[in-house]
């Protein structure tokens, strides 16, 4: 590791040049169970925060080697957030325009980020779900010639870079002991196609475990989406309830994640209910200082079920995604309050100065 004070070696000559290259933090035994380590690879180490700024330098890097971007154009996409604010970030720094299309059940400080990084936010109504933001993004593209949709669901380029940078990242830091295990859920199946690819052909004893939500365990029902053309799924998947793990499983199985099942990546499918999933990214802020959302407590959540009834020795890698701060107005923060609980009442009486009348 190296030490505070040595500095990084190089200066970036943009910000997406910092994208990647995320570190593995170990979790602690207040939460991983004895015997067994996990390592976290702490994704909100990004310059915006989640995993969906690979995808983004990915897919806009990808379009530009199309030759099919001039400056001044418009990206697109359909997206629960973190890729909206990603794609956002990536056309500032290269000087694209960025629509974004976003249910409006997603939390709003998402909405606001992409603002501040000068995307228009087009909000859909909620009853149309993930579906709805889509049919939207592709009926803007279809009217306007200068506006590419990105394709996050479809686009070869997410899981291809996953293979490239995620999968090796891993790979490399856990050189010199046994990597028994790698956990990750699925928003796009991005991170789990190309980072799997990677690890089951560097680290072929490797277990592959994907997490699914309860209620929307879409991979495990066994049934696929039927797709268009294009790759974009043409019905909803009927084993498809709402729950409350964001950036995980929308109500189809997108096709950068079906084109990754033929490979029999995974050994084991865990089904994680979105209540265990908010409460462990509680315990993860709170024991460990580890702030992410509930998709990173949904998969460390699964670690640990993992650990339970693996060997003693096990070494497991779990994705982080992103951080707990894209959460603030979802049930993540439901009993934080903003004004003082008793405790600090007390805390703030105990001596004169400055009380507040609350
Ligand atoms: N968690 C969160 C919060 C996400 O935004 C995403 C991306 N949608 C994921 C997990 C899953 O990543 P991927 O798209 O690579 O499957």
């Amino acid at each position: 590791m190296k030490k505070r004070g040595e500095g990084f070696g190089y200066i970036a000559n943009n910000i997406t040049e910092l994208v990647g290259n995320t570190p593995m933090v170990k979790i602690s035994d207040k939460i991983c169970p004895p015997g067994r380590t996990i390592y976290a690879k702490c994704e909100y180490f990004n310059p915006l925060s989640s995993v969906k700024d690979r995808l983004a330098v990915a897919i806009v890097e990808d379009l530009e080697k199309q030759g099919k971007l001039k400056p001044g154009d418009t990206l697109v996409e359909a997206t629960s957030g973190n890729t909206g604010i990603a794609i956002a970030m990536v056309a500032a720094q290269r000087g694209y325009k960025c629509v974004i299309t976003m249910a409006e059940s997603f939390s709003i400080e998402r909405r606001k980020v992409m603002r501040m990084l000068g995307a228009k936010v087009i909000v859909t109504p909620k009853g149309l779900m993930a579906k709805g933001m889509v049919d939207k993004a592709i009926e803007l593209c279809e009217k306007n010639p200068s506006w590419h949709l990105c394709h996050q669901f479809e686009s070869e380029a997410n899981w291809k870079f996953h293979e490239l940078t995620t999968g090796p990242e891993i790979v490399n830091d856990l050189k010199g002991q046994d990597f028994t295990h790698w956990v990750t859920g699925t928003g796009t199946g991005g991170t789990y196609h190309g980072a799997g690819k990677y690890i089951k052909e560097h680290s072929p004893h490797t277990k592959i475990i994907m997490v699914e939500p309860e209620g929307a365990a879409l991979v495990a029902s066994g049934i696929s989406t039927p797709y268009n053309e294009d790759g974009t799924p043409s019905e909803d998947h009927p084993a498809w309830n709402p729950h409350p793990i964001q950036g995980w499983t929308p109500n189809f199985i997108p096709k950068v994640l079906e084109d990754g099942l033929p490979l029999d990546l995974h050994d084991e499918i865990v089904i994680c209910p979105g209540s265990e999933g908010i409460k462990m990214a509680q315990a993860l802020a709170r024991n460990e200082g580890i702030f992410t959302g509930v998709s990173g407590g949904a998969t460390v959540w699964g670690s640990v079920q993992v650990a339970k009834d693996a060997p003693e020795g096990s070494v497991i890698v779990t994705m982080i995604p992103d951080t707990a701060e894209r959460y603030l107005s979802t049930p993540l923060f439901e009993n934080i309050s903003a004004d003082m609980d008793e405790e600090e009442m007390a805390i703030a009486k105990s001596t004169p100065s400055a009380i507040l009348d609350q």
